[in-house]
């Protein structure tokens, strides 16, 4: 009973008017609300993730958007993380707006993200994976439930924050290779200088082409007693995965949600205890320790044993924090223009090729598979609008940003930010593909090869952390 516990201790600040915006006088009562909604698909839906489409044919465990709103008596801000692979800029946009009408929570003070779990329903179309449009609704509308409950449940709370290190679970999933070792890539160009995703423990590897980010960041509310009411985690992995490729499940990020809750004794809390682990900059990050032969595993046992991992770290940090009554919150939105890297009338003669040569049902080369993303990204326009935000929770920065944004651009985040600690949020208020480095953009290989998951032009990563700077700049 955390909420009505905490309102008897000061019932008296509740009775005061809230002081008018821009006042200088704030009311200094610290409050924070969470809720899930519950965002599982029926069986039989289309599963993105993978070049292919899957259909789900079983449940393993249930998918959530999990919601924290906190509030300093002035400003509110929410945080959301969906249990998706990746939503677009127009569902998020439809959830915020619902939220907006129904309590008055700005919609860009509202961050929605996905944690790219790669056993959800498809939400954008990528690859050969299409939204199915009743799931779409029903998720824009448990979204925006999700955030109302978490309103609803408002408390005062006291706040605390702070940063550990897991480097065993993070791996650069790009490596350069021996010369001659890299096959063409689907667009029939032979100067890709590294490959996502190579063969483990392979005699033709060299080095990975980029770095990896052990953070795991820790935002933590607590009742004024003492009782755990949520928790935001930030780590930088890509996902984790099973071999249960018609499963739906929440991948690590669920599991490191249940396991934080029991390592930090939360269980059966009324109202509940929500964790969310949301995904920092892990475009180029995931799970496989490439210089070893991977060993047989049941099919849950690596995500829980990532999870265990991810929790454990975050626990630790949770026992060393000291928490505050009250912190000032404050968000900035913009949007960025930026080019759409668009295919060339001789890409498009070669596409139109290949696929006038492609034998049905489906599409079975990386090169058919291509050729389509191609003609889709035929219709694009030009140039197109990317939702930037930044939030501050007293001296913690979050900037969010709608790509698998690559783990160096995090990094320079970081280190940039006037906030310290800041962390990245991937994959928010939008979808547009993956979000290379120019550097690595030079280097090739699969996140920079042009379609639906990575079209946005070279030179868009600086561009964007110039952009959250001044947002950040802004804030500070
Ligand atoms: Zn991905």
């Amino acid at each position: 009973m955390i909420a009505l516990a905490a309102c008897a201790s000061v019932s008296g600040f509740a009775a005061e008017p809230a002081a008018p915006a821009g006042s200088g006088e704030a009311r200094r009562q610290f409050r924070a609300g969470a809720a899930t909604s519950n965002i599982t698909p029926r069986l039989g839906i289309s599963i993105n993730g993978y070049f292919n489409d899957r259909a789900a044919r079983h449940i393993h465990d249930e998918l959530h958007a999990r919601c924290l709103v906190l509030d300093d008596g002035r400003t509110r801000l929410a945080s959301v993380a969906c249990d998706s692979c990746m939503i677009p800029r127009e569902i998020m946009d439809a959830a915020k707006r619902l939220v907006q009408e129904r309590s008055g929570l700005a919609a860009d003070h509202i961050l929605i993200s996905a944690t790219h779990t790669h056993t959800a329903p498809t939400s954008a179309g990528v690859f050969q994976s299409e939204p199915d449009k009743e799931y779409l609704q029903f998720l824009t509308g448990r979204i925006a439930d999700g955030v109302t409950r978490a309103i609803n449940n408002l408390a005062p709370a006291k706040i605390a924050w702070g940063v550990g290190q897991e480097p065993s679970q993070v791996f650069n999933r790009r490596w350069k290779m021996k010369p001659g070792t890299i096959p063409a890539n689907p667009f029939g160009g032979t100067n890709d200088l590294v490959k996502m995703n190579p063969q483990p423990a392979s005699e033709n590897l060299v080095e990975p082409a980029g770095p990896t980010d052990p953070q795991v960041a820790v935002l933590s509310v607590q009742s004024p007693e003492g009782l755990p009411i949520a928790l935001l985690a930030n780590y930088s992995l890509h996902y984790v995965g099973t071999s249960r490729d018609n499963d739906v499940s929440a991948d690590y990020y669920g599991a490191f949600a249940d396991r934080i809750q029991q390592l930090l004794g939360a269980d059966r809390q009324d109202p509940s205890f929500m964790a969310l682990l949301s995904n920092g900059t892990s475009g180029d990050i995931n799970n496989i320790n490439f210089r070893k032969k991977p060993e047989p595993r049941e099919p849950y046992d690596q995500i829980r044993a990532v999870a265990d991992a991810v929790a454990t770290e975050a626990h630790r940090v949770c026992k060393g924090l000291s928490y505050q009554d009250w912190v000032p919150l404050s968000a900035q939105q913009t949007e960025l223009n930026l080019s759409v890297r668009r295919p060339s009338p001789e890409d498009i003669a070669r596409a139109d090729a290949i696929l006038a040569k492609a034998k049905g049902p489906g599409l079975k080369t990386l090169d058919e598979i291509y050729a389509r993303e191609t003609m889709l990204i035929k219709e694009y326009s030009s140039d197109v609008s990317l939702v930037l935000q930044a939030m501050r929770i007293g001296d913690l920065g979050i900037a969010a940003i709608p790509c698998e944004v690559f783990v160096e651009i995090g990094l320079a985040i970081k280190k940039q930010s006037p906030l310290k600690p800041t962390f990245t949020i991937e994959l928010a208020n939008g979808y547009n593909g993956y979000l290379p480095t120019p550097e690595q953009h030079k280097l090739g290989g699969y996140e920079t090869w042009r379609a639906r998951s990575s079209y946005l032009e070279v030179e868009a990563a600086p561009k964007i952390v110039e952009t959250l700077m001044a947002l950040f700049a802004k804030l500070k």
